[in-house]
């Protein structure tokens, strides 16, 4: 795969800060997508959503972030697929790359960090000591350095979204989060960079937490509200495919992430399970 041509390539903050600055005098906003990489239709339909708001002013990070990793996590191991990730989103609309080193986004190994407490330590949080306090330091480090006006995330990462919510009210952060919907596969699998860590009938297993998703949206639509019938009905689900072994089944509020007892309209509904060695998630936004 050749390198993007059009699409500019920067490494350091100081780059990213000025593309950004330079582009502020003219109209118009200016769009980060934040990324680890891998990309995929997932990753091109938030750079597609940011280039149909800004175009000309989208920025794509690249950056496997290691803070949002635990010990035994799949850090080194992460997919990394950079000159296809450049091809993937100057062909989706992105204008410039930031892809730095650990070293320029922590410095000296850097002591500041920012953490969302008591959403912080709910869902993945829980499961995943650290992970949040790992995702929102270093959103925090992009959003003050590219000051984007709009910043695109997946609800994919439902959670992550809360998280980052928060944080941005909180910091009084002048960048708006743009939330778009999951991408799946044909069969409903969600679409994530660590799919290509599943073997084909480890991938067939992983499709429990899509038919655990689609069995309770329709049991909503069809007036089920109670939590815990709904919770009880997703394990079912997963108690049909032991080999999809379930971290966590919540029903919570989509801003606090706190359980509820009810359904109602923008519940949270978010699953986790590992398949093998591979830990998944999925989610939906209740109608
Ligand atoms: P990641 O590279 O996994 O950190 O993801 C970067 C961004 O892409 C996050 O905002 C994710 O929520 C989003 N994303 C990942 N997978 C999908 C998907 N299947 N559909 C929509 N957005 C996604």
């Amino acid at each position: 795969m050749t390198r993007s041509s059009s699409t500019k390539i920067v490494r350091t903050v100081a780059e990213l800060r000025e593309w950004s600055r330079s582009l502020r005098a003219a109209d118009g906003p200016i769009a980060l997508v934040p990324t680890m990489g891998a990309l995929h239709a997932g990753h091109a339909s938030l750079i597609r959503a940011a280039a149909s708001t800004a175009p000309g002013r989208v920025a794509v990070s690249i950056f496997v972030n290691p803070m949002q990793f635990g010990p035994n996590e799949d850090f080194a191991r992460y997919p990394r697929s950079f000159d296809a990730d450049c091809a993937l989103a100057e062909s989706a609309g992105a204008s410039l790359v930031f892809a730095p080193s650990v070293e320029e986004l922590y410095p000296n190994g850097a002591a500041t960090f920012v953490e969302v407490e008591g959403l912080d330590n709910r869902l993945d949080g829980h499961s995943r000591p650290g992970h949040f306090r790992g995702v929102a330091t270093v959103v925090a480090k992009l959003l003050i350095a590219a000051e984007p006006d709009l910043a695109f995330f997946g609800q994919k990462d439902a959670a992550q979204v809360a998280v980052l919510r928060r944080m941005v009210c909180d910091l009084r952060l002048s960048t708006r989060l743009v939330v778009c919907p999951i991408v799946r596969d044909p069969d409903g699998l969600a679409l994530s960079s660590r799919n290509v860590y599943l073997s084909a009938a480890e991938r067939a297993r992983a499709l429990t937490l899509s038919r655990a998703v689609r069995h309770i949206e329709s049991l909503v639509a069809s007036g089920q509200r109670s939590a815990s019938v709904l919770i009880e009905e997703a394990r079912k689900v997963f108690a049909a495919e032991p080999a999809a072994r379930v971290d966590y089944i919540e029903l919570v509020d989509w801003s606090t992430l706190l359980p509820v007892d009810t359904a109602t309209p923008g519940t949270l509904f978010a699953v986790a399970a590992s398949v093998g060695s591979t830990r998944l998630i999925d989610n939906t936004i209740l109608r």
